[in-house]
């Protein structure tokens, strides 16, 4: 998207015909970029500015409508949990938690017997307290959050954007606490499933990385 608005802002300035003009008077990127361009003080580089802002705006309104991305980070960025370490079983199971499809739908009875447990019933779950607790205690206290957002989704939107950061500190113990958090909720909303395949230790993911340097986490 980045590209073509690019290009329509060259074909704009090299190539100015009617048909041209027409579409990108009714592109609001465009439009922003021409604000921005004929400001008083106009950026460096507008065109940038403009996809910037149309993005920051596009992320708030999103998190305005969707409950999912209303429990994501206020910045947007890229979420380390698409790249950090992490085995592609885990990794499934931590997007799908981002994007609320774990508990997946539709809703099971928890193996507690909790009815169609939601994701918010798994703060509370007794068969998930002993790694939660574990969860907490390596990563330090959470501060009262709103209705809508787990205490996983305050840990994930903390969670170092470096391999380096999350090798350091209290990250290298939280980081497999959290993944066996989420491979347990996994299994407690699969009541009907049978869950006999061993699966390697959260930690193996991070015994090739880069022991600690003097480069700054994060
Ligand atoms: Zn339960």
């Amino acid at each position: 998207m980045a590209r073509s608005v690019e290009l329509t802002f060259l074909w704009d300035n090299k190539q100015p015909n009617k048909q041209w003009k027409t579409i990108t008077t009714n592109n609001r990127i465009h439009q922003r970029y021409n604000k921005l361009r004929n400001s008083n003080a106009p950026p460096n580089n507008p065109v940038h500015q403009a996809i910037t802002e149309k993005r920051n705006e596009e992320y708030t309104s999103r998190r305005n409508k969707f409950k999912s991305i209303s429990c994501m980070r206020i910045n947007r960025i890229i979420d380390p949990i698409l790249y950090q370490p992490a085995f592609s079983r885990d990794r499934h199971r931590l997007i799908k938690w981002r994007m609320h499809w774990l508990p997946s739908y539709p809703l099971k009875d928890c193996r507690c017997g909790h009815k169609e447990a939601r994701r918010e019933n798994f703060a509370t779950c007794p068969l998930l307290q002993s790694l939660l607790i574990d969860l907490i205690d390596k990563f330090g206290a959470i501060p009262e959050l709103p209705p809508n957002m787990h205490q996983l989704d305050h840990i994930l939107n903390l969670l170092p954007k470096s391999e380096v950061g999350l090798i350091m500190g209290k990250w290298k113990t939280v980081w497999p606490a959290l993944i066996r958090v989420l491979r347990e909720i996994n299994f407690l909303s699969h009541p009907d499933d049978i869950f006999d395949e061993d699966e390697p230790a959260p930690e193996e993911t991070l015994e090739f990385l880069a022991p600690p340097s003097s480069t700054s986490p994060d």
